[in-house]
């Protein structure tokens, strides 16, 4: 049994002495809901999504999971589309044709990435996500997944555990469109029942997956960069803390609330979600334990200045209140996970 089918049959016992009430809601059965769980995913060949969508095949079926992204699979072989989130026609025959009942929707441009262009960026984050939450409504869908991000949080928002309910004045556009789309999430909620759920992701740390083009990728290039070359020039100032989460992590916080009974989910905006935080100068040193020659230099680029409104550490007390939200990795365990992964990658005895 894999570890995410093991979540989800933990969850069914649990669904088992639920209310009747709640097991009707959450459990297909042919007097409440006859179609099969059948599940979207967008963005689905980025960083998060290529782990997700094996993940969610893992757990529910592989062909009951359909990835869909504007650009083609390299890392999973199932049910794929072609999908531009922002052709809404495209979408709805989509989730018609395949019978879709619930979306995990990805698709997004990244902070780093948004500055670039910020009335695209503000286009695919805001409208596309919009978009996704309306067609849910409409089509009845049982459940979204909106994935949202520290990148809500500014200048002006408590930076050392930050606390869930708290200032939310972002300063770049993808921040911007992550915290309005929060509120719609809110709105679909509140004012139709739409079961929309979401964590706001610190930054995510893979092996199996690049990430695409955020403020806290140099937490991943880092790994790659000490097996290829022994060194690495980081684009951030080497005390820039930042909230930061191993991507198994990631990935069973995404399950495990999906999963969770829906009375237990009292945060419809987005859940803060932690699991550690460090700066690159820490990073390095975790690194020089397992690679002494390792070597590290700082050249800060205009992602400082984005790092430097975000926040430092994240109260996440509601998530592990409300649906048990515990993290496994830590800067130590983390690290020797990737280092171990990326060997084996390339070659490395
Ligand atoms: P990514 O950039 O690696 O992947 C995003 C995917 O969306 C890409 O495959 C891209 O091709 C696709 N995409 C872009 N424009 C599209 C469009 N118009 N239509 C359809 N697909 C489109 O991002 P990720 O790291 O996998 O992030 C996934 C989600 O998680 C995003 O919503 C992101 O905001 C959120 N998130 C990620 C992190 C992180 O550290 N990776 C942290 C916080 C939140």
């Amino acid at each position: 049994m894999t570890h995410y089918r093991r979540i989800l049959k933990e969850h069914t016992a649990y669904f088992s002495f639920a209310s009747a009430s709640a097991l009707a809601f959450f459990l297909p059965s042919p007097t409440v809901n006859p179609r099969k769980e059948m599940i979207l995913v967008t963005g689905a060949n980025g960083q998060i999504g290529t782990v997700l969508t094996e993940a969610l095949r893992g757990a529910y079926g592989q062909d009951q999971v359909l990835a869909t992204d504007i650009k083609k699979p390299e890392g999973h072989t199932g049910p794929f589309e072609m999908l531009d989130i922002l052709n809404t026609q495209r979408i709805a025959e989509i989730v018609g044709d395949y019978n879709i009942t619930t979306i995990y929707h990805l698709a997004a441009i990244l902070s780093a990435n948004g500055e670039w262009n910020p009335q695209k960026t503000w286009n695919i984050n805001f409208n596309g996500s919009l978009s996704i939450l309306e067609l849910a409504r409409a089509q009845g869908l049982r459940k979204v997944f909106f994935p949202s991000t520290i990148a809500v949080f500014g200048p002006t928002t408590p930076r050392d555990l930050t606390p869930q309910h708290t200032v939310i004045e972002p300063t770049t556009v993808y921040g911007i469109s992550k915290a309005a789309n929060e509120l719609w999430c809110n709105y679909y909620f509140n004012r139709y029942g739409l079961d929309v759920r979401s964590v706001r992701y610190p930054g995510i740390i893979s092996y199996q997956s690049m990430p695409g083009g955020g403020t806290t990728d140099y937490a991943v290039d880092i790994f790659h960069q000490a097996l290829l070359t022994g060194h690495y020039t980081c684009f951030l100032k080497a005390n820039t803390r930042l909230p930061m989460m191993y991507m198994d992590d990631s990935i069973r916080a995404t399950l495990e609330l999906m999963a969770a009974p829906q009375e237990s989910i009292k945060q419809r905006t987005s859940y803060n979600l932690a699991a550690m935080s460090f700066t690159p100068a820490e990073l390095a040193e975790e690194i020089k334990k397992h690679i002494p020659g390792f070597t590290i230099s700082y050249e800060p680029d205009h992602r400082q200045e984005i790092a430097e409104s975000w926040t430092e550490s994240i109260d996440d007390h509601e998530a592990r209140k409300d649906w048990g939200w515990k993290h496994a990795y830590d800067i130590e365990t983390m690290t020797t996970e990737m280092l171990k992964q990326l060997k084996l990658k390339y070659n490395h005895v």
